[in-house]
């Protein structure tokens, strides 16, 4: 066989391979929309459930609250110890329980608010800690931070997210040890990486991805106030805006939070 014959062969197989792979690639990318749709279409409505059931649980709830309150401001102390003890531990968890639904009802509204603003960082924070005054003073916390970028946000989502943060710092503290966070960002390609440093009890590694799932929380509401709902915000809300969180801990030498959000510059 010519040499000629013997290339024109080896043509004929690679132009028959590649149709194979780009049939290959086509039924796949078929395969992935698909599931993408399907993917998207749960999504919306466990949103839209999550929704409906949390402002639904609200009417009932807000009557309970009142009676209880009620029952508890009139008839404190005229009935036996036990009593008053039982109303005590029903208010607190009525008042548990609305915070949780609240808290779903929020989570499932994220996303849905105005769009994305250029918001500077440096202002974010400073209204922050202006709003966390009383717990700043109460745990004798220092807060400092870098000089901050300016980025494209959904400013009130972006507010949530690093205040979310910065309380964590502070709330989750050793004891008999100030709390200390600090913020700051690098730029990392098209990226810029913010960083949460806190000087508290730290997390183990087999935590760093149960912490963002919604009402996870690894102690007791007595140890610690929360109702296990911010990591999960804090991570809807980076994904929303393309970035990505994460988590860098050593139990009782503090912990890092990071995350990205794209740099417009
Ligand atoms: P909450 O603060 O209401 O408990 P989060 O979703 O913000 O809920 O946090 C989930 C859990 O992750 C907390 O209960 C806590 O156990 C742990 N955690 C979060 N931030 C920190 C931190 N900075 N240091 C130590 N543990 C933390």
């Amino acid at each position: 066989m010519s040499e000629l014959k013997k290339y024109k062969k080896k043509l004929k197989k690679a132009e028959q391979r590649i149709l194979l792979l780009e049939d290959m690639v086509e039924t796949h990318t078929r395969e992935l929309y698909l599931k993408n749709s399907v993917l998207e279409r749960t999504n919306s409505e466990m949103e839209q459930f999550a929704y409906i059931a949390s402002h639904d649980l609200q009417e009932p709830l807000r009557v309970l609250c009142s009676f209880v309150e009620l029952l508890d401001k009139s008839y404190r102390g005229r009935l036996d110890p036990n009593a008053d003890l039982y109303l005590h531990y029903i208010a607190d968890s009525t008042k548990h329980l609305q915070n949780l639904i609240r808290g779903l009802l929020d989570f499932s509204r994220l996303g849905k608010l105005e769009d994305s603003i250029s918001t500077d960082c440096n202002l974010v924070v400073n209204k922050i800690l202006n709003e966390l005054e009383c717990l700043i003073k109460r745990k004798k916390a220092i807060v400092t931070y870098d000089h901050l970028p300016r980025v494209d946000v959904n400013a009130f989502e972006f507010q949530i997210l690093l205040k979310n943060l910065i309380s964590n710092g502070i709330k989750f503290s050793r004891p008999d040890t100030n709390p200390q966070v600090h913020i700051s960002a690098e730029k990392k390609s098209n990226m810029w990486e913010f960083k949460i440093q806190d000087n508290g009890i730290g997390i183990d590694s087999k935590h760093y991805q149960r912490i963002f799932l919604i009402f996870q929380r690894l102690h007791s509401r007595v140890d610690h106030e929360g109702s296990g709902i911010g990591l999960a915000y804090c991570k809807k809300i980076v994904a929303l805006h393309g970035g990505e969180i994460w988590v860098k801990s050593l139990e009782n030498m503090g912990s890092e939070f990071y995350f990205t959000i794209p740099s417009t510059n």
